[in-house]
């Protein structure tokens, strides 16, 4: 049984006075919730505020990305010890904004996850193919380039530290969600990639979160679909009411 891992992107959003008072929502209504992992993944200039709110609940504090080097001349860059050091115990790599306006590759993207991994942190790496690349039957191998370049130093010994997110590029901030059907088979196809490069009992342990245009009134027809272990939310996490509603939509009935 793998337990659902639902996870609130803020992206570019929330100063620290309203990413706390967003979190103390969070932790009164969901700091005790049964069956289903929470994480927030705020602004870098809020996860050290947020997660000593965050302390002694269950809910996890996450990056939006990270360096791979530890430290060094890499100006304006975070490295994963750096967001360990602000309370930080996941961290999303290539997210699709990453990908398409910042110049992640999935060879950097692998960097980054081993490097996030070798911090002693959970690194979640997105992978999701264009409107263009579905149109045009490509779904299923460019998961598979991403997957291969991302978890390119992963072993079966990292598996707990990671969690693949599947995110169709057509479906984030458009309102258009993949249909249960849709996600569930490349869902399964991931669930495959890994089962062949980590083996089955390995693979079968990962949690493969969905995200795009995830919210309260799709999470569970989406949840119920057998190789979707949570999700990955960005519009839908940044009011209280919207995600509370969302994590107790995808807890398992
Ligand atoms: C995202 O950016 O990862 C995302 C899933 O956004 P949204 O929920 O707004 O589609």
């Amino acid at each position: 049984m793998r337990t659902p891992f639902v996870v609130g992107n803020w992206k570019l959003n929330k100063t620290v006075a309203d990413a706390l008072s967003l979190v103390t929502e969070l932790k009164n209504q969901l700091g005790a919730v049964k069956g289903v992992q929470v994480g927030v993944a705020p602004v870098a200039t809020a996860i050290h505020a947020v997660a000593k709110r965050l302390e002694g609940t269950s809910i996890a504090t996450c990056g939006q990305n990270c360096h791979w080097e530890a430290s060094g001349a890499w100006t304006g860059e975070l490295s994963p010890q750096l967001l360990a050091d602000a309370g930080a115990s996941w961290v999303i790599v290539g997210h699709s904004e990453r990908r398409q306006f910042f110049g992640d590759t999935s060879e950097s993207v692998g960097k980054k996850a081993a490097a996030v991994i070798a911090a002693g942190l959970g690194a979640i790496v997105c992978v999701g193919e264009s409107l263009a690349e579905r149109d045009g039957g490509r779904t299923l191998e460019v998961v598979d380039s991403q997957l291969a370049g991302g978890l390119a130093s992963i072993d079966a010994s990292s598996a707990a530290k990671l969690v693949v997110a599947y995110e169709p590029v057509w479906a984030i901030g458009t309102g258009r969600t993949a249909t249960p059907a849709q996600a569930q088979e490349v869902h399964a196809h991931i669930r495959k990639h890994l089962a062949d490069r980590l083996g089955a009992a390995c693979a079968d342990s990962i949690r493969i979160q969905y995200g795009g245009s995830v919210k309260a009134s799709n999470a569970e027809a989406l949840m119920s679909e057998k190789e979707i272990d949570g999700a990955h939310v960005g519009d839908a996490s940044l009011e209280a009411v919207d995600f509370i509603a969302l994590v107790k939509a995808a807890r398992p009935s």
